[in-house]
Order: structure tokens, then sequence, then C-alpha cells
């Protein structure tokens, strides 16, 4: 007999959208069978609600130094078990955020110290992306390597400092191409930071030269020609070192996702991540009040680069949407007022599910696949964690998400477990998460809590050789 059984007539699997009951024993899912044949000590009826796999963000940042003032502290983000809690109120089960690797520290060190701060302490499951940053000395190329094959296989990489302020994030291009011979030889994934760092330094001398310093003026400085150069400058980097597969991290103009679908053309396995903010905010939405909260790095675009990203969503050169979660309170978010110094990252980690819902499914048509897709099981596909994550399949986790389309309801800050305020005020999501089970355990049922900030588990990964041997269409 089963632990629990789901039961629904609209059930996402990766054979399509069924009629079933889904039998979970301990952590596992272990038999999918017609509706209403199967047998548990709980038997969940949810006809009527879509269940599918829970979401997976593949970009957070928890415990995350923001831009300070002059001699003071970094504030930090904030922890996993915040974030993770708002995490499953939405709907999502696992999210990978990273670990900093800086020369002279060693990479299993700060891969320990990271992890000793989410053991016990995370709501749901995790992964870390290792970040390199600046000069990569030998020594540290080699630990990177046995970093990836010790179950951290996604290697994140910055092509430029960002802003004038934050010298020692980028890595030259000798440095990366070294980084890509490990990744390639280790059978990792290269997940990329890519601006061109000439084009937003140059811009921002500019602007400060012309005394348009405001940070509304945020996407003439971190522009499209920037992602133009930059993404295409990595990928013929990459074509150089066979075996080096791509991740582009929060692409946000219709350059980039030219690059990615050209490239994938030719053959070069490259993935395309956006972010929520970039496909339903433009730069425009800057001037809003408090326009701070719709920025991340690197900054909202045009309607042109929205309607290229959605685009993208469709002919499979966008494959995740995430959040880049860098949760913090609004004075902080609004702190920044400057091109320098605005403070980048967003809150989003709960809407995120329903929000990609109501977009995807209920506004512009796509299948509960796709959605499901681009929310969940690309994530687990590219980052090395499927069918054990991102599937209702027999054997995998039993990790899953139930939306309820009659729970209507207009996004605002006061009813989420985020912060205290959220970009999504106001939007209206046409279904909410009504259930969360992670590995076989209902940790959030009709909005209430009900799991525990322990049951979150550090997910050991490999990427999939045929993500890496060409460009998987997902
Ligand atoms: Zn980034
Ligand atoms: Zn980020």
């Amino acid at each position: 007999m089963n632990d629990l059984v789901l039961r629904s007539d609209c059930v996402v699997t990766p054979d399509g959208v069924v009629a079933c009951d889904i039998g979970i024993v301990g952590e596992r899912i272990v038999e999918i069978g017609a509706m209403g044949s199967l047998t548990g000590a709980r038997l969940i009826d949810l006809v009527g609600r879509i269940v599918m796999p829970g979401g997976i963000d593949p970009h957070v940042h928890c415990d995350w130094p923001m831009p300070s003032g002059d001699g003071e502290a970094p504030a930090m983000t904030e922890p996993a078990s915040v974030v993770s809690r708002a995490a499953v109120h939405g709907g999502t089960t696992m999210m990978i955020d990273f670990v900093r690797c800086i020369d002279g520290d060693s990479v299993a060190d700060a891969i320990a110290r990271r992890d000793a701060g989410w053991v016990g302490a995370c709501h749901c499951d995790y992964a870390f992306h290792l970040m390199v940053e600046g000069d990569i000395a030998p020594p540290m190329l080699e630990q990177v390597g046995a970093a990836i094959g010790a179950g951290h296989p996604t290697v994140k990489i910055f092509t430029t400092d960002i802003t004038p302020s934050r010298k020692g994030r980028m890595v030259d291009f000798g440095d990366i191409w070294e980084v890509f011979q490990v990744i390639a030889a280790q059978g990792g994934l290269a997940v990329i930071h890519a601006e061109d760092n000439d084009i937003v330094m140059h811009m921002y001398a500019k602007l400060f030269r012309e005394g348009r310093t405001a940070f509304e003026n945020m996407a003439e400085v971190h522009n499209a020609l920037s992602e133009d150069l930059s993404f295409r400058r990595v990928i013929r980097l990459a074509e150089s070192v066979k075996g080096t597969a791509l991740y582009m991290l929060h692409t946000s103009a219709a350059t980039g996702v030219a690059a990615i679908r050209e490239a994938r053309g030719r053959g070069i396995p490259i993935y395309g991540e956006s972010l929520h903010q970039y496909m339903l905010y433009n730069s425009e939405d800057y001037k809003k009040p408090n326009g701070q909260i719709f920025h991340t790095y690197p900054s909202l675009k045009s309607p042109a680069d929205q309607a290229a990203l959605w685009g993208g969503t469709l002919d499979g050169s966008i494959n995740c949407v995430a959040t880049d979660e860098l949760c913090c309170t609004l004075a902080q978010k609004t702190r920044g007022v400057r091109i320098d110094d605005v403070t980048g990252g967003n809150a989003g980690v709960e809407p995120r599910v329903a929000l990609m819902y109501t977009e995807m499914v209920g506004r512009r048509g796509y299948s509960l696949q796709r959605f499901v897709d681009l929310v969940s099981s690309n994530a687990a596909r590219i980052m090395g964690m499927y069918p054990r994550k991102g599937a209702i399949a027999v054997g995998s986790d039993a990790d899953i998400c139930v939306l309820d389309p009659t729970r209507r309801r207009v996004i605002t800050a006061s009813d989420l477990h985020e912060t205290d305020y959220t970009p999504w005020e106001g939007w209206e999501a046409y279904a909410w998460p009504c259930l969360t089970v992670l590995r076989g355990k209902v940790v959030m049922e009709d909005g209430r809590l009900t799991g525990d900030v322990a049951d979150g588990r550090w997910v050991s990964r490999a990427i999939d050789p045929a993500i890496i041997a060409g460009p998987v269409a997902l």
C-alpha cells in the first residue's frame, strides 16, 4: 500500500497530461495508475486541479551581500530558511544558489561553509553553482574540476565586473578559456553572466560625464549591444573547446536570444535562461514609483526585447524562467538610486510558478507541458538532476506542486511569505498553489506550512552527456 496517493484528472507527466493516481511510498513515486485504481494510507482528491512537478528555480541568491555605503558592512539578503519557506508556499521544491570560490580559499572549504548555512535551514531541496571570480590560478582550476565530479557540475563565470565599484568579479577570456577546458574535461556546464565589460564601463563613464546618473537610465548602460557582443564572444570561445556546454543566465535582450538561437543552429550545446521580470517588465517600468523593485542586472530592456524573450520560450532558445532571487526589504531594494549603486536581484520565488502559469497557459495559450518545462523540468534536465527532479514518473522524487485554478487572486505582498514588497503587486494570478509535496512529505497545504525548516536536502548533480553533446531540443 502507498503512503500517499494523489488523484487528479490533470497530471502533467513527461508523456503528456493524463488523469491518474500517483502512488508514493517514502520519498519516491512508485506507481502511476488509472484514476481511482490506487490505495494509500492517505488519499488526496485533486480532481479539477493541476498536478505538476514541483517548481525548480535554478537561479537564487540567499544570504547574499548587497551593495552598501562606504565603510559599511554589507547587508545580507534573507537566508535560505526564509526564501525556501516562500518557495514551498509557491509550489517550488528545489532552488539552486551559488558558492563563491575565491582565490586563496579552498573550493571544498567554500562549499562546506556554504552548505553549513543550509543544512537544517531550508524548507526545500537545494544545490549550488560554483562561482569563480577574478584571476583563476591553477590550483583553483584543479579544485573546481574535483568539485564538478563531486556533484557540483555547474560553474558560474562573469564576463563583467557589473558596476565600477565591484572590481574583481570579472574573469578575463584567457582564464575563461582555462575554466572551459576543466569544465569540458569533467563533464560540467558553464553558467555564464555575460555582459561586455568595455561597453558597460564605457556607458557608466559616459552617463556620469553627462550627469545622467539616475537608475532609470540603466538600460542604456547594461544594454542590448553588450549582450550581443558578450554572448557571441563567449559562444566562440566555447566552440573552440570541444565539450563545453553553456547556460546563459538572465538573458534579457533580443540580441541574446538571437545569439543562442544561431549557436544552437550550428550544433553548439547552449541553453538559455530568462527571468520573469525581464519577460513582463521593460525599461519604462523603471520610471514608476520605486522603479528599482523591477531591476536586476543586466537590466530591463525594450518591449521588442520582451517579445523576443517570449519568442525564445517557443523556439527553444529560452529554456528556463528563473527569478535571480535576492530577497530583501523594500527599503534595502530602493536605497540605491544611481546607475552604479542600485541593488540587483528580485523577490519573486513565491509567485513565480503561478505567475508563469497565468502568463503562459492563461494569457498566451501555451500547453501545460511547455509551461512545466519552463518552470521545472528543463532546469532539471539541463542542471543534471532529471528525472529524479522535474518529472512525475515512477522512480522520481515525489516533488509535486498542485495548482488550483479556482483560486484566482490578485498578488499582494502581505499575502506572500517573502518580504515587505513584491514587484508583482496587483498582478492577477489565474491559479494558486494549494498543495506542495517535497519527497513524499506534504510541506504546504491550503496556504498552511506543514513542512519543517530541516526538510530540505542538498541534491548531488551530474550533467547528462546528451546535454553536452549538442543542443537538446527542450
Ligand atoms: Zn548574474
Ligand atoms: Zn544572479
